[in-house]
Formats: structure tokens, sequence, C-alpha cells
């Protein structure tokens, strides 16, 4: 597996990767406290700050942090993240420690989201760090673009080597499952995983690291060239972008 160490945060992941070297780098620290903590008790230091996107509930610890560890503030929107001192954009790649990230361009949640992807390095597995844009069974709302901007986005993460491990930002899987079966109740890949997600809740396991292969079958908002889902919204003929769109609607009035 993996050695990535998740923090919880209200509903939000606040991830640690371990670079190698006695340090690890953060994504999305919303909570500066809780990041040092955890660093401290695993004898780590901190190698950077990256933040996926501007929201406040992913950037929250990011200038404390910066403050505390004199660390580099890596994200996006330099001009709205409080302390940001590098700004990435798709394409780039980056090196912490024995880590390599290449930074995806997400646009769709908001304007200028990004991924980090880390490739599979000696034989283990590559890493995804998804913020807002995919979540394990569902994607961001569509706040600062449009349907198609974050299908094409969502896309780019589908092509990603399928044992991709899938890092996701927010733990709204419960919701996500619950909307799919909802949405397609005959879906057996749905009711399953819905299943699957219960009972990791009911015994406090957590529903991170999925993988691309996962998302791919039962991410609904990734189904949108499903017959049968299609069907159900009565959108046999559109195209992928439009049904992705009214999924997306659904899931706003869903919850
Ligand atoms: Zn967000």
């Amino acid at each position: 597996m993996t050695n990535v160490i998740v923090i919880r945060a209200l509903d939000n992941f606040v991830y640690l990767h371990p670079c190698g070297d006695g340090r690890a780098f953060v994504v999305d620290p919303s909570d500066a406290p809780a990041v040092l903590q955890t660093l401290k008790q695993h004898d780590l230091s901190l190698a950077a700050i990256l933040v996926t996107h501007h929201h406040w509930d992913h950037v929250a610890g990011a200038a404390d942090l910066r403050g505390k560890t004199l660390c580099e503030l890596i994200g996006v929107d330099h001009s709205l993240i409080p302390g940001s001192d590098r700004t990435v954009a798709d394409g780039d790649v980056l090196t912490l420690g024995q880590i390599t990230l290449h930074v995806i361009a997400t646009p769709g949640h908001t304007r200028t989201s990004v991924c980090y992807y880390i490739p599979a390095q000696g034989g283990g597995r590559g890493i995804v760090y998804t913020g807002d844009t995919l979540f394990a069974g569902g994607c961001g709302r569509l706040l600062e673009g449009d349907a198609p901007t974050m299908w094409q986005s969502l896309q780019r993460l589908a092509t990603l080597p399928p044992d991709t491990l899938v890092y996701c930002g927010h733990d709204y899987t419960l919701e996500n499952c619950e909307f799919a079966v909802s949405v397609d109740p005959t879906n057996r890949k749905f009711r399953e995983r819905l299943a699957e997600v219960q009972k990791a809740l009911e015994y406090g396991r957590l529903t991170v690291p999925s993988t691309i292969a996962q998302e791919k079958a039962t991410n609904i908002f990734l189904q949108a060239d499903n017959p049968p889902i299609k069907a159900v919204l009565g959108m046999s003929d559109a195209e992928r972008p439009e049904v992705f769109a009214e999924l997306r609607r659904r899931k706003d009035l869903f919850g």
C-alpha cells in the first residue's frame, strides 16, 4: 500500500506524504496545529505545502504552517492564497525529496483547480491528490466552471493508470454512493460500493484511498455514457457532458 498519512479535519482530508528523506509534504492543510502535531508524532519535518485550490477549507492552515516552518507554499490562484510563494500550472513537475509530482490542471470546481499526480515508483502504485475535483464516488460542485469543463477534467483523471490510488479532499463518500444508488437502484456495482462504504464507516475505517479503476466502475459522475443511467435520466440520446451536467444538478439537490 502506501505510507500516506491521513489527517481528518472536520470533513476535510489533509494528507502528509513522506518524501523519503525525513520530510513530508502536506496537501490542503486546513488545520495547521493538527499537521504540526502529526509531523511530530511521525518524526517528520515539513518539505512543502501544496494546495489544490483556493477554498478556505483547503488553505486555512497554509499561511500559519508557512510561518512556522518556512516551507514554500505551492498552489494556484496566487492572489487568492495568502502567503503563496509559487503558482503551478498544467504539466509542471515538482521534485520534493525522492518524490516527483506532476501537476494536472483540472478546472471545473474552481477555475484553477489542480491535482497532483505521483507516478508509480519502484514497483509501487501511483497516487493522485484530487482536491475537490474527483471524490470517492463523486465530484466537486461546479462553482467556477461549467459542466463540459469539469467533465473534461474528470476524463483526464480517468486516463491515469487504473491502480492509481485516489486521495480526495473530502469525506463525502457515503452520500455520493447513496446518490448513485438513488439514481439507478438496479446498478449492482453502485449497491455493492454503498454496502462497502457503510461497512467501512461502521468499523471506523477511512473511505480513502480509492483507485481510478474503482472510480471508473462505480462513480456515477464518470458514467455519463452508461446507457441504463442515461435511460433513467430520460437522456438516452444526450451527449456525455449534458448527462454529466444533469447528474451534477441532481446531486446539488440531493445534498
Ligand atoms: Zn473546494
